[in-house]
C-alpha cells in the first residue's frame, strides 16, 4: 500500500532543504526522494575547480549560516558539498536515496500519485525541486551527429587536463563558459565561440549585486537597479587571471559541424578536437509530464510557485520564474519561506478539497 503524506518533495537539493526547514516548522508530514547517491544535489556533478560567485554569507540556506571561509575568499565547490552534508546531519531532513521519480500523476480526489522505483507515494501536494542539471542543453547545430571529436556538456566537465594540447572550442558566453575556458585555455588551444560578444561585470561586483538585481526585477524596483543578471560574468580570480592573459576574445558561432571539425559563418573549414558545450540547461521537468501541465516553452506556468494547471504542484529552485534568485542558496531559503506559508494556507482551505 502506498504511504501517505501532505507533502512529497522531488529531489533532495539545496531546495528540498530550504522547503523542509519550513515545512517541519509547519507541522506538516513530508518525504523527500532524491535520486542523488549522497547530499549536494547538482553540486556533486560541478568541475573541480569550480568557485561560488558570492562570499558565504550570501550563500547560506535558512537557519544554519554557511560557514566562512578560513580566507575570506568564495566557497568551492568542495566547501559548498560540506556544508550541505553538514546541513542534512544537523536537520535530519526525511530524505530516502537514492529514489528516482518516475512519474507524477492525479490520483482522483486530494492526491497525488508519486510512482518511484521505490514503490508508490500519494500526497496532498508535490514539492519539485529537481533542478536543472539533469537537463543538459545542447544547441541542435547541423552536422553535430558526423562530429567523431570529443563532446562534453558543462554538466559533465571535471578538469582540464584531458584537453591537453588539443584543438577545443568553448561554446557559450555565461559564467560557465567564461571559467572553462580560463582553466582550458592553460593547456589548450582553445576559442571561445559566443552568441553576441560576453558582458563582464565590473571586477568590484559579485553574486552580491546579481542577487539583488534579481530580486528587485522581480519586486518591479529595477529601475533603480543597474542593469544585468545571472548570465553576466563575475571576475573570479581565474577569469581575472584569464582576461590579464589576453584570453578572452570570443568568435561567433559556426554554421556546421564536419566529421573533424566546424564550418564558419565565412565558409571556412577548421579541424578541432573537442567541443566544451557550455549552453546552460533547461528545468528538469519530465516526471510531471503526465500532468499535462509542461507547455510549449517548456516550463511550466506558475502563479508564484504553485502551477497554475495543477495547483497541488508547486516549483522551487529552477529559475527565476518560480521566485526570484531561487536556483541560488540564498535565494532557494527565501522563496521556500513565503512558499510553504501559501501552501500550508492552501492545504488548510476548503478550495483545495475537490
Ligand atoms: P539540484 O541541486 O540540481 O538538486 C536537484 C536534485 O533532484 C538532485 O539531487 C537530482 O539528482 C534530483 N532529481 C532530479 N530529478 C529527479 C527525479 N525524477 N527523482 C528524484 N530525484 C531527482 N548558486 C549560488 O547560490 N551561488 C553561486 O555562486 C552559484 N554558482 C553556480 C555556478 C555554476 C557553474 C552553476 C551551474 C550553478 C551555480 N549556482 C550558484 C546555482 C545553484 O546553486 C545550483 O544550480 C543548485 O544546485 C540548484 O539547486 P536545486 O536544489 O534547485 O537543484
Amino acid at each position: 500500500m502506498a504511504e501517505q503524506f501532505d507533502v512529497v518533495i522531488v529531489g533532495g537539493g539545496q531546495a528540498a532543504l530550504a522547503a523542509s526547514y519550513f515545512l517541519r516548522r509547519a507541522g506538516l508530514t513530508y518525504v523527500i526522494l532524491d535520486n542523488g547517491a549522497q547530499a549536494g544535489g547538482a553540486w556533486v556533478h560541478g568541475w573541480d575547480s569550480l568557485h561560488l560567485f558570492s562570499p558565504a554569507s550570501y550563500s547560506s540556506l535558512p537557519g544554519w549560516p554557511m560557514p566562512d571561509t578560513p580566507d575570506g575568499s568564495y566557497p568551492t565547490r568542495d566547501e559548498v558539498l560540506d556544508y550541505l552534508r553538514r546541513y542534512e546531519a544537523r536537520y535530519t531532513p526525511p530524505i530516502r536515496r537514492p529514489v528516482t521519480v518516475g512519474r507524477v500523476e492525479r490520483a482522483g480526489g486530494k492526491f497525488l500519485n508519486i510512482r518511484t522505483n521505490a514503490g508508490d507515494f500519494l500526497s496532498r501536494a508535490v514539492i519539485g525541486a529537481t533542478g536543472t542539471w539533469s537537463a543538459p542543453f545542447i544547441p541542435d547545430v547541423a552536422g553535430h551527429e558526423f562530429f567523431g571529436g570529443t563532446q562534453i556538456h558543462s554538466a559533465h566537465y571535471q578538469i582540464p587536463a584531458p584537453f591537453a594540447g588539443r584543438r577545443v572550442l568553448v561554446v557559450g558566453g555565461g559564467n560557465s563558459g567564461a571559467q572553462i575556458l580560463a582553466e582550458v585555455s592553460l593547456l589548450a588551444n582553445a576559442t571561445w565561440v559566443t552568441l553576441q560578444d560576453p558582458v563582464f561585470l565590473p571586477d568590484d561586483v559579485d553574486g552580491r549585486v546579481l542577487f539583488e538585481r534579481a530580486t528587485a526585477r522581480v519586486l518591479g524596483n529595477a529601475g533603480a537597479m543597474p542593469t544585468g543578471g545571472f548570465g553576466d560574468i563575475v571576475m573570479v580570480p581565474p577569469v581575472r587571471a584569464a582576461r590579464e592573459r589576453g584570453v578572452f576574445h570570443a568568435v561567433r558561432p559556426f554554421v556546421r559541424m564536419t566529421a573533424t571539425g566546424v564550418v564558419w559563418p565565412g565558409g571556412q573549414e577548421e579541424a578541432i578536437d573537442a567541443i566544451i558545450w557550455c549552453t546552460g540547461f533547461r528545468p528538469a521537468l519530465s516526471a510531471f509530464a503526465p500532468l499535462d501541465v509542461i507547455e510549449p516553452d517548456g516550463l511550466i506556468h506558475v502563479n508564484g510557485q504553485q502551477a497554475i494547471r495543477e495547483p497541488r504542484l508547486w516549483l522551487l529552485g529552477y529559475g527565476s520564474w518560480c521566485g526570484p534568485a531561487s536556483a541560488t542558496l540564498l535565494g532557494a531559503g527565501r522563496v521556500a519561506r513565503s512558499m510553504i506559508r501559501q501552501l500550508t494556507d492552501w492545504l488548510a482551505s476548503p478550495t483545495q478539497d475537490v
